[in-house]
């Protein structure tokens, strides 16, 4: 047993812990402290044998049993706690000593939070974590920002503890200054809801107009998760589906509210997005479709609306309407990670981070909740070509998606004639059809401005801004 860690853990709630018994049994002498001292009490008693724990009661032996230059995780709740532990642990550091934030926090309070800790000479780490309880205990996909000196010390400890790709290769690495690594976790949960909504529409469409029960949908998603689509957002879709109640005996599906909560970092996502001017479409549908979904009174009132009920397709004909909903959902799914990623280049050039996109894909490969074959390939195409406008502008990509299309657009069809809701599948051929689109109503926009505002616009043919002088009478 060593008298000091190497790393220390606050926060010991589900990440904390888990993430702390991580460390320890990859090798690392770890400090433990919780604002309530029975939970670090419990995490010994329950998990002491696992490897080398120093349990602390106070801020000033925790501080005391970590070895220089000191490495102080966070994981406490997001917000106003995680200022309250820094304000209580801040002044017990030294220059060079390193504050990590595990916690969901906003890139703006990471930025901040960094900025004064450098003038104390901290170095502030924001560190997006995600898989959740159980890729806190074997493996996440880590995300952290901070200073790059701090990596140089803290790197190789997350390299042991990270999530490892089918190649080996660790789910981590130091992704920009700052704010930059809460910043992608960000993105990454966006891109996650949008992958949610968009398998929740497959799902729904596979009910409705292909008419297949739960258990057989189930079967459909474990043959796609063998194929392009195969991630583990597929694969728990699959196990949910064929998930029967206990209480009742019908699938779990149908016994459960239809009513999606979320916490906020999707909601950011957008609200960042709309900040920064790039269109995330597919994400905002997705947080959208859950805010709907919970606005109960509002749906009770609406059900006697009019429209189609949807009828199911014969059966010799659901099998391939069911292929078709594969490609609508890859082709869907193409574009909200092509919006996600824009999302984070546009971050990183507005606030300097020069974030390596491919760097990104391939820390999503493992650990974390959209981890998917997928990402290798987005991977592939940032590493061939790392100024790559757009992963649409990527070759396979671009072949990929026109050879969906077809299916795409006939899934669309039978969803709208059938009154089945797909915002998220209608947002993503929206945006593909408005990047094709030789010219956009925008002309139409521009006009329209000029009439009612005199905000000029400007023209095709000659550089500089016009104004039209519109009827006599204005
Ligand atoms: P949580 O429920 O978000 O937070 C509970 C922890 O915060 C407890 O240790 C609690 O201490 C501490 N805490 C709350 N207010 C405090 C304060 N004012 N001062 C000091 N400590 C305070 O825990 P969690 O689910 O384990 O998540 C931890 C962090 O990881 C969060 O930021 C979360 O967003 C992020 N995260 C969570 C997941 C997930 O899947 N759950 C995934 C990725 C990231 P007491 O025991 O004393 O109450």
């Amino acid at each position: 047993m060593s008298s000091t860690a190497q790393i220390g853990v606050t926060g010991l709630a589900v990440m904390g812990r888990n993430l702390a018994r991580n460390f320890a049994r990859n090798g690392y002498t770890v400090a433990l402290h919780n604002r309530t001292a029975s939970r670090t009490r419990t995490l010994v008693e329950e998990f002491g044998g696992e490897g080398d724990f120093i349990a602390t009661e106070t801020a000033e032996d925790f501080v005391a049993a970590l070895e220089r230059p000191r490495r102080l995780v966070i994981m406490v709740k997001a917000g106003d706690p995680t200022d309250a532990v820094i304000r209580e642990f801040a002044p017990l550091l030294e220059p060079g000593d390193m504050i990590i934030d595990g916690g969901n926090a906003h890139f703006a309070d990471t930025r901040r939070r960094e900025r004064e800790l450098r003038e104390q000479g901290i170095h502030f780490v924001g560190m997006g974590v995600s898989g959740g309880e159980e890729g806190a205990l074997n493996g996440p996909s880590i995300m952290p920002g901070g200073p790059v000196e701090s990596y140089e010390s803290l790197g190789p400890m997350l390299e042991k503890i990270s999530a490892k790709a089918a190649d080996g290769a660790p789910c981590v690495t130091h992704v920009g200054p700052d704010g930059a690594g809460h910043f992608v976790k960000m993105v990454h949960n966006g891109i996650e809801y949008a992958d949610m909504q968009l398998i929740g529409e497959a799902y729904q469409l596979l009910r409705d107009v292909a008419g297949y029960a739960p258990d057989r949908i189930a079967e459909i998603f474990r043959t796609w998760n063998t194929g392009r689509l195969d991630s583990y957002l597929i694969e728990i879709t699959a196990e949910v589906l064929s998930h029967v109640d206990e209480v009742t005996g019908k699938p779990f599906v149908d016994v459960v509210l239809d009513q999606a909560e979320q916490k906020g970092t999707g909601r950011w996502t957008v609200q960042i997005a709309l900040d920064l001017g790039v269109p995330v479409s597919g994400i905002a549908e997705a947080v959208f479709a859950r805010s709907l979904s919970g606005h109960a009174a509002l749906r009770d009132a609406s059900r006697s609306l009019s429209g189609p009920k949807a009828a199911p397709l014969p059966e010799a004909e659901a099998a391939a309407f069911a292929d078709r909903v594969e490609q609508a959902l890859y082709a869907s799914k193409i574009v909200s990670y092509t919006q996600g990623f824009h999302e984070i280049a546009a971050g990183s050039e507005e606030y300097g981070w020069d974030i390596d996109l491919g760097a990104v894909s391939a820390i999503w490969r493992g650990g974390c909740i959209i981890r998917a074959a997928f990402l290798d390939r987005i991977r592939a195409a940032y590493d061939a070509r790392p100024d790559l406008p757009s992963l649409l502008s990527d070759e396979t990509f671009a072949r990929e998606i026109a050879d969906a299309q077809d299916d795409w657009r006939e899934v669309l069809v039978a969803a709208v004639r059938q009154g089945v809701p797909t915002p998220g599948f209608a947002a993503a051929l929206a945006y593909y059809d408005a990047l094709r689109a030789e010219r956009l109503p925008a002309a139409l926009t521009q006009g329209q401005r000029d009439f009612f505002g005199a905000h000029t616009y400007r023209r095709t043919d000659r550089d500089g801004s016009f104004h039209t002088l519109w009827g006599g009478d204005r």
